[in-house]
């Protein structure tokens, strides 16, 4: 029997929305495009961003304690483990529909709640800079910087927001639960909103206040399976030069040499599309053989079969 060809896809926002409304509706979209690959014969492993859900589960947490301060502070590690189960619940949900509509009875949907190591010294926890959650007055902020030891950063004239530290995933704790359940044929959603950053001493895992770039994490979690493909949809078809110039110019094959070529010469913004670049190259560089694949979440069967997106291959 020919062997399945196994692909890690990120899912970005406009995979899930803004809003609870928003996501059912979304998640219908995104398990059609998801369903398109099964269809094609390939082991799916799915990894999505969370970046309004745990704002929302946080604004919600913090409101609570501001009506009534005897109720705990919920840490961030906390609100990403509940956004994991929200959107684990719906997106499963809508997996399992679309299969059974296309009749395909025989694949199973699992949401895995996982946490991914990362290493307390990392750099990027000396210069947070991942806004997270609502707007706050001044005065809101340095209560919360003195109450919580939160940082907190004035965000282009429009109030306070709460910054954390975006670190590098270095290890994923549940990996080889993932791995029996891809093996078994499950589809499996994992490392959701970049995992839950813990952190390990000894025997000892922590939850730390941080969010680790959900493009780095499918991208470890690509490597560690052993994928085929790793494929990041997001709100483009492909990648630009020159992005959003008169000069600007969609690529449809990258050598990871041109790729670094070009974040050297700034063609991608940092946050967006700098880190699904960068990703796409370590991944691509990993072992002979790999690609990854930079398209739109409609397009995903497309670009698979080849006729479009950006692909980045060594
Ligand atoms: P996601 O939620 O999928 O992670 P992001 O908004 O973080 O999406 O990143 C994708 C966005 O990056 C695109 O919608 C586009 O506006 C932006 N972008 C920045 N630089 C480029 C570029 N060089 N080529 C294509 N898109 C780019
Ligand atoms: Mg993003």
């Amino acid at each position: 029997m020919k062997k399945k060809k196994r692909i890690v896809i990120a899912l970005g926002g406009n995979a899930l929305g803004n809003a609870l409304s928003e996501q059912m509706d979304a998640v219908k979209t995104t398990s059609k495009a998801i369903v398109d690959l099964i269809e094609e014969d390939c082991e799916v492993i799915v990894v999505h961003g969370n970046g309004p859900q745990v704002g929302m589960i946080q604004n919600a947490t913090s409101a609570l304690k501001r009506e009534d301060s005897t109720q705990p502070n919920i840490p961030l590690s906390v609100c990403v483990a509940m956004s994991q189960a929200y959107i684990g619940y719906d997106l499963q949900n809508a997996l399992r529909e679309e299969l059974l509509d296309r009749g395909l009875c025989n694949t199973p949907v699992a949401t895995m709640i996982t946490q991914v190591l990362v290493d307390d010294k990392d750099p990027a926890f000396q210069s947070p800079s991942k806004p997270i959650g609502k707007f706050f007055s001044k005065s809101e902020a340095d209560e919360l910087e003195k109450s919580y030891g939160y940082t907190m950063q004035e965000d282009a004239g429009r109030g306070y927001r709460r910054v954390v530290a975006s670190p590098k995933p270095t290890e994923i704790v549940e990996l080889e639960t993932i791995r029996s359940l891809v093996d078994s044929g499950e589809i499996v959603i994992a490392c959701g909103g970049g995992g839950i950053p813990v952190t390990k001493s000894e025997n000892h895992l922590s939850g730390v206040g941080a969010v680790i770039d959900k493009d780095f994490a499918s991208e470890l979690l690509a490597e560690n399976l052993d994928a085929d493909f790793f494929i990041i949809l997001t709100a483009v078809e492909k990648v630009a030069i020159n992005f959003g110039k008169p000069e600007e110019k969609w690529l449809d094959n990258l050598s990871t040499d041109e790729a670094r070529q070009y974040i050297d010469e700034k063609h991608f913004a940092p946050g967006s599309m700098l880190p699904k670049v960068e990703a796409a190259i370590k991944f691509a560089e990993s072992k002979p053989g790999r690609v990854s694949l930079i398209t739109l979440l409609e397009k995903a069967k497309d670009g698979i079969l080849g006729n479009t997106g950006t692909r980045i291959e060594m």
